[in-house]
């Protein structure tokens, strides 16, 4: 099994720091189905290219095999095509090898490992079940120019057909860990193996590498189904954690066909990021370089904040300590080099009581959290955020609950999440905001997001509130 990575970036031999593996210094590693060897074919300033050679030992995968046997039979488990292929075994060495680059760290150059780099990956042999078109449909939405040669069964045998093996290239602008995620995640589910069990932790990988993309992926159902090789309590725990934090709640309360949840999940997508777009617009409109962003949930806010250069400190507040460990993990605090570190801290609290460290902000978010309140705590809640927080802007969204018949599965009067205390109408919300607009001192201002219905409004319903 052999994938080279080439690069046409000038000095191209950056390439060994981004991997964290020397050009003049081939190196194996030992992994538990055979070795892993890397080495450089080609370094020059103009062109570099490294090479994952897997050489993979089919006697040691059965002693390592836990789960079935597969369709082969005994013999099968001798005989395979698993040395020869790329299968999740280059997902287990990426991760291995190139563990570092796969999560976008470099030591030695940490701006490059985030940048757009021409890059080339090639597979020798990569199995496509599902062909061509497949593979297209899986790398084309990424942004990869993709060339596939098939190769023939048997070329001594042509009336045999052809095989399902193809050499694949595929070319884009991308930074060096999207391309090495891609691969991770998209190399197993083109091969589609079954032989192997999949647990929890296959999830977790899934979701890990598949953030930023598969949300918005096109095949994303196709791709978790695979990956997860076929197991539908799995693959739809792992769908909706993918989906995670939309406030719809309708996969979780009915049960619908395939083509149904699918298209609920579009729409939960795109109230989302609708969501998260509108309130960056009001933020960027008022001119904030600070934000506390309280109730972070598990960070996607955060995350888009820390995209934009404007936003020079940021604080992420929340209650549960469980949703800032995700968070932490999501922005991956930890490697973040030191510059953007500073920008960015995580607090554990609670919006019922007088914090110091909530002061002393430009804007405060509030996104989706106030529903989760029980409605005799809003009182301390109110006086927590205009009176002692006092930002100078404030953005909070909350559901519109007049929308809910527009949800289908949405059984009359319930909520869109059972952890909600409460949703209300435009009108409701809207005299909420102005009581407390006028009592400390703000004006405000509404905006419908998501879209926009004649009769019921919008989804999601924001208020801008500036002193
Ligand atoms: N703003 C995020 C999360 C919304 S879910 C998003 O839009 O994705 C609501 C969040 O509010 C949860 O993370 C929950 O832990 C948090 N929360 C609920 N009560 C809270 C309180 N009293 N103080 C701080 N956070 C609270």
């Amino acid at each position: 099994m052999l994938l080279t990575l080439s690069t046409t970036h000038t000095p191209a031999t950056d390439l060994g720091y981004l991997l964290h593996k020397s050009p003049h210094k081939p190196q194996s590693f030992d992994v538990t189905f055979g070795t892993a060897h890397v080495f450089y074919p080609e370094a020059t300033e103009q062109r570099c290219t490294a090479a994952l050679l897997l050489e993979v030992d089919p006697v040691a995968l059965v002693r390592e095999r836990k789960g079935p046997s597969g369709d082969g039979g005994a013999l099968g488990q001798y005989v395979n095509d698993r040395p020869y292929v790329a299968s999740s075994f280059l997902s287990v060495a990426l991760s291995r090898v190139f563990g570092a680059a796969l999560s976008g760290r470099s030591r030695e150059r940490p701006e490059l490992a985030t940048q757009a780099l021409p890059l080339t990956a090639r597979l020798s042999v990569l199995p496509c079940r599902g062909g061509e078109d497949f593979l297209r449909r899986l790398f084309e939405p990424l942004g990869y120019t993709v060339t596939a040669t098939r190769h023939a069964l048997d070329e001594t045998v042509p009336q045999w057909g052809p095989s399902r093996y193809f050499t694949v290239t595929l070319q884009g602008d991308k930074p060096l860990s999207d391309l090495l995620s891609h691969l991770y995640v998209l190399v197993p589910v083109l091969d589609d193996d079954k032989h192997y069990w999949v647990t929890e932790d296959e999830i977790d990988k899934l979701l890990r590498h598949g953030e930023g993309w598969l949300a918005s992926h096109p095949e994303r159902e196709v791709i978790t189904r695979r990956y997860l090789r076929h197991q539908r309590s799995l693959a739809r725990e792992a769908m909706s954690r993918l989906l995670e934090g939309e406030d719809t709640g309708v996969a979780e309360t009915v049960e619908t066909s395939r083509d149904e949840v699918e298209a609920t999940l579009e729409r939960r997508v795109s109230l989302d990021e609708q969501r998260r777009e509108a309130v960056l617009t009001a933020l960027v409109e008022q001119g904030a370089a600070s934000v506390v962003d309280v109730g972070c949930g598990e960070g996607k806010l955060l995350r888009a904040l820390l995209q934009e250069r404007r936003f020079t400190r940021i604080t992420g507040m929340d209650v549960s300590t469980r949703a800032l460990e995700v968070a932490a993990e999501r922005l991956k605090l930890e490697r973040l080099p030191d510059l953007q570190r500073q920008r960015i801290q995580l607090l554990q609290g609670s919006l019922l009581y007088r914090d110091a460290r909530l002061a002393g902000h430009d804007a405060a978010t509030v996104v989706e959290v106030i529903e989760h309140l029980e409605p005799y705590r809003l009182a301390a809640f109110e006086r927590v955020l205009f009176e002692w927080a006092r930002p100078g802007v404030v953005v909070l969204t909350t559901p519109n609950a007049e929308y809910n018949v527009r949800f289908e599965g949405l059984a009359p009067g319930a909520f869109r999440h059972k952890d909600h205390r409460f949703e209300w109408t435009r009108a409701q919300f809207e005299s909420w905001a102005r009581r407390q607009a006028e009592r400390f001192g703000y004006g405000v201002r509404f905006v419908p997001v998501g879209t926009l219905d004649a009769e019921v409004g919008a989804p999601t319903q924001m208020a801008v509130f500036t002193r």
